[in-house]
């Protein structure tokens, strides 16, 4: 058995296959029209491709067990027997127990899915409580390295690391916390070490990406502990824990003073790792495992650059390995499947497949300097840059993120807008229904021309608005028929955007996302919704809200250039924005909604990187915001209601109105509102549109008189959790029917 780790590796790989094929296949399963055993001949026939390809690179550390149904924090739950009891006791068999855990049964709801750090990768979130039973269940990590090895492959098997499990995990009971058990969970993970040496396993990799994030020195001090015991179990494979997403900070000198054989550091997205490496001492014959090629973004490596890097660690320790930053699960699969990108971007691109031969040469380079390297990159062609979105960005002033005080614009607003109090309306998007989406794909198949798809858009507006006034709301929307994604939609509007035409990620379970490539500077040839808008307001006498995906959530959504400063690519989106906003206005809008629901989510994970972070993102906010007259009234839209660090930056971004996530945690984020000193107009929604369930209008009347207790009715709104797109026009219909009932008994009491 080899004990060396190798010279080149990947932390994963995407799993849902070059043509989503897994997509596919779940899919089929869930819905009754292929059995568990077609379900696992297509995984395995994914597994082995992924194997062979990266085999066939010659990458010669190949991890396994990076597969999942679909989740690696599920899979990992169920290899520590940590399958919550209401859940095992359904009886199910375990595939669908797996799948009753991620998706919900009609008994039980699922369990939560949560953003992956901040990418837009969603895990599951563990449920741990003071008497989960641990109990070591290999089966899956054994079966895989078993497959791969008839292939004649010899992998290693990848987890999750037992105090990020914890540390993402949540509590069953109020007052407990999951990472007390952490003693016990070792226990378990010492027993899966020894199940891994007996069928011959060299090496497994423990992922501890949770201590990238600000951690105690109580948590770091019982990561040393944990993987302390680990390194003494008599019978194991050699141990490589992977770290990703940033800097480890005083993890780093913890877990070499561990007995472990292997550590893999960010070098991308955390570069003062190398300082700490090097504070660190000498290494003792562990191997560093640098992950030199961005794991999370699909430019192609500065080999160069990498290469220096590189020599740096192997000045500082005996052994490197060369691998990714993160897992490739965040990147597309092939840029070979995309025909139709120009070649001047294709060229600077490299996808999974792409960045294994990166990690391939680099691997060659720094071990012996014989790989030849591909000429650099030639400087960005002259036509990706804006002069005029240039200059725009060099005048900018304070003043162009700011508006007249609040209290003024609330007069102007409400002199012409003249609501009820309470006044009631929605998030956005109204049902994608059956019938949009076969337009969107007779469009695309070239069965319906513009104008034909434009008339059936019209006609789906015309009936929202109607169906709206019918319901006696006050503020409307055109209900975004035309939007396939709230931010694809504008990428494919805007200069300086690409879009893929099979760049797929996996952001949950069977759901993947095509996220556009921003590549140079952003312009906007021409108005983007206005027309839109335009028609839906002409056909009612109510105010029609214009809708806007924010600067932010269009960067957090996307790819990102790593050639200039995020700050700056978020202030062009603005100025886009900025010029929409204008050109709404002149079309006669007077309420215009920016949502931003991704502004927590790409929150830094480290204290220090917030407060940058939230300064340029709400700078970009205002920029985009606030070239609008006084009395045109701004909302914003966020999807989540536990604001934490980020409410002093919602309260910044000095829109006139906030809609927020608020039913299931019935109002209480009200209080938080109130405790800074919010004082401008707030929309909680009081109907959960998370779920099929229409609520009583007696619920929402409930809702409301909590809200009122705190927020005056004049800056109080009436309005569902988030957009209805997902929801069926039914039960859209009868909650809309009874928040407007709830709203007008509210107002007359
Ligand atoms: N306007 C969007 C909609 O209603 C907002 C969605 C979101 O914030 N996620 O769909
Ligand atoms: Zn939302």
């Amino acid at each position: 058995m080899s004990t060396a780790f190798g010279q080149s590796t990947v932390l994963g790989y995407p799993r849902i296959g070059p043509n989503r094929e897994l997509k596919t296949a779940v899919e089929a399963y869930w819905a009754g029209t292929i059995d568990a055993t077609a379900l696992e001949q297509t995984a395995a026939a994914l597994r082995s491709d992924v194997w062979r390809t990266l085999r066939d690179a010659q990458l010669d550390a190949i991890p396994s067990n990076t597969f999942s149904y679909y989740d690696q924090v599920l899979d990992t739950v169920v290899a520590v027997g940590a399958v919550p009891e209401r859940f095992s006791r359904l009886g199910l068999s375990q595939l669908d127990t797996y799948f009753a855990m991620a998706r919900g049964v009609d008994a039980e709801p699922a369990l939560e899915l949560t953003k992956w750090f901040a990418t837009n990768y969603h895990y599951l979130v563990p449920e741990i409580g003071p008497r989960t039973g641990f109990v070591a269940n290999p089966d899956k990590a054994l079966r895989e390295f078993a497959q791969a090895r008839q292939l004649g492959i010899v992998t290693r098997p990848v987890l999750v690391g037992p105090a990020t499990l914890l540390l993402l995990a949540k509590a069953t009971e109020p007052g407990f916390d999951p990472f007390d058990r952490l003693d016990d969970l070792v226990e378990v993970y010492a027993d899966i070490l020894t199940s891994l040496a007996d069928a011959g396993v060299a090496w497994v990799q423990l992922d501890e990406p949770g201590y990238v994030s600000d951690r105690t020195p109580a948590q770091i001090e019982a990561l040393r502990a944990a993987y302390t015991r680990l390194g003494q179990v008599a019978r194991r494979p050699r141990i490589f824990v992977a770290t990703y997403f940033g800097e480890l900070g005083d993890a780093l000198p913890a877990l070499l003073d561990s007995p472990i054989e292997a550590l893999g550091l960010d070098l991308v997205a955390g570069s003062g790792n190398l300082g700490r490496l090097a504070a660190a001492g000498p290494l003792r014959g562990k191997t560093i495992v640098a992950g030199l090629v961005d794991g999370h973004n699909i430019w192609r490596t500065d080999l160069r650059a990498a290469i220096s890097t590189g020599t740096t660690v192997t000045r500082l320790a005996d052994h490197v390995a060369v691998s990714t930053s993160c897992s490739l699960l965040h990147v597309p699969v092939d840029l070979s499947a995309e025909t139709r990108l120009d070649p001047q971007l294709s060229g600077r691109l490299a996808f999974a497949r792409q960045k294994i031969d990166e990690v391939v040469l680099l691997g060659r380079a720094l071990r012996d300097g014989t790989a030849v390297l591909p000429p650099p990159l030639p400087p960005a062609p002259g036509q990706w840059r804006h002069h005029d979105v240039r200059v725009r960005l060099a005048g900018l002033t304070a003043g162009d993120r700011r508006r007249s005080p609040y209290a003024e614009r609330a007069l102007a607003q409400q002199a012409r807008l003249s609501l009820p109090p309470l006044p009631t309306t929605t998030i956005g998007s109204f049902p994608q229904t059956a019938e949009l989406r076969a337009a969107r794909a007779e469009l695309r198949r070239g069965v319906l021309d513009e104008a034909g798809y434009a008339d059936l858009m019209r006609a789906e507006v015309e009936r929202v608005v109607r169906m709206q006034e019918r319901l006696g709301l006050d503020v409307l929307v055109h209900g975004e028929p035309e939007r396939n994604d709230m931010v694809q939609y504008f990428g494919e509007r805007l200069d300086g955007f690409a879009s893929t035409d099979h760049g797929w990620v996996q952001s949950y379970g069977s759901r993947c996302v095509r996220p556009p490539v921003i590549y140079g500077d952003v312009a906007r040839p021409a108005p983007m919704t206005v027309g839109w808008s335009r028609y839906a307001q002409s056909l009612t006498s109510r105010p029609v809200k214009g809708m806007l995906t924010g600067p932010v959530t269009i960067l957090a959504w996307s790819f990102v250039r790593t050639d200039q400063p995020l700050a700056d690519t978020a202030d062009q989106v603005a100025l886009a924005l900025r010029d929409e906003c204008a050109d709404l206005e002149a079309a006669g809008i007077t309420v215009i909604q920016v949502d931003e629901p991704a502004l927590r989510e790409t929150l830094p994970l480290r204290g220090v990187d917030q407060k940058v972070y939230l300064e340029w993102a709400v700078g970009a906010f205002r920029l985009a915001t606030s070239g609008v007259a006084d009395d045109t009234q701004v909302h914003t839209h966020l999807c989540y209601s536990e604001f934490g660090e980020v409410i002093d930056a919602i309260d910044a971004l000095d829109a006139d109105v906030t809609s927020i996530e608020a039913s299931r945690s019935k109002m209480e984020v009200l209080d938080d509102l109130a405790a800074i000193g919010y004082h401008r107009g707030v929309g909680p929604g009081i109907w959960d549109i998370h779920s099929p369930r229409v609520p009583a209008p007696g619920e929402m009347v409930e809702a409301l008189r909590r809200a009122v207790a705190v927020v005056p009715a004049q800056r109080l709104w009436v309005n569902p959790d988030c957009g209805l797109k997902t929801r069926g026009y039914p039960e859209v219909e009868a909650s809309l029917r009874h928040l407007v009932a709830a709203a007008r008994e509210l107002r007359g009491s």
